[in-house]
């Protein structure tokens, strides 16, 4: 079952996507979250929306990691460039999704390297990346944007947010809010 949370009306939660008391579009209030193989993309329900193939259930927090990320991570792994291309999301507790593919790492020791050593290794990265951080932007990629912003609410809820990441929002702005949160 997928449920929806009204932000106008106190984090109300409905069944519908329109809230049937203030009648504005509601934001998904995802629980589980689940990976379609057939389509190489997350889906919010088992059945995959678009092919109605059954999806693996892959957790209850899912958000996409886009190119800049993507690097930082290879480059931590000692791997660059080994995900570009690929569908690659992260969810909660050091767990990246590549292609739909589990990939566990410990963030924590990751980041115990030199930073001026990775540093680095980015910088001598970033032109080959930058086609895919320019990929990012493209028109067919904007619905994975859409649930990017995935944030917990007053209630401890997780709440997608289908609504804010369409056309105004900067994919810079994004990662720049990321890097704060994560690359303390
Ligand atoms: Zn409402
Ligand atoms: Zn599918």
């Amino acid at each position: 079952m997928i449920k929806y949370i009204c932000r106008h009306c106190n984090d109300l939660e409905t069944e519908t996507s329109i809230c049937p008391v203030c009648g504005t579009r509601t934001s998904l209030l995802a629980s589980e979250i689940y990976y379609c193989k057939n389509c190489n993309s997350p889906s919010f329900s088992e059945e995959c929306s678009e092919c109605h193939s059954v999806c693996e259930k892959i957790g209850s927090d899912l958000r996409p990691v886009f190119a800049q990320e993507r690097l930082l991570l290879e480059v931590l792994l000692d791997k660059p460039m080994a995900f570009a291309g690929k569908s690659v999301w992260c969810s909660a507790s050091n767990t990246y999704w590549i292609d739909g593919k589990k990939l566990r790492v410990n963030m924590a020791e990751l980041r115990k390297q030199d930073p001026a050593a990775i540093s680095a290794k980015l910088q001598e990265y970033e032109l080959q990346n930058s086609v895919y951080v320019r990929d990012d932007k493209r028109e067919e990629l904007k619905e994975r944007w859409q649930i990017a912003t995935i944030t917990i609410l007053n209630t401890g809820k997780l709440h997608c947010d289908f609504t804010y990441l369409d056309e105004g929002q900067d994919i810079e702005e994004y990662y720049q809010k990321w890097k704060k949160q994560y690359l303390k």
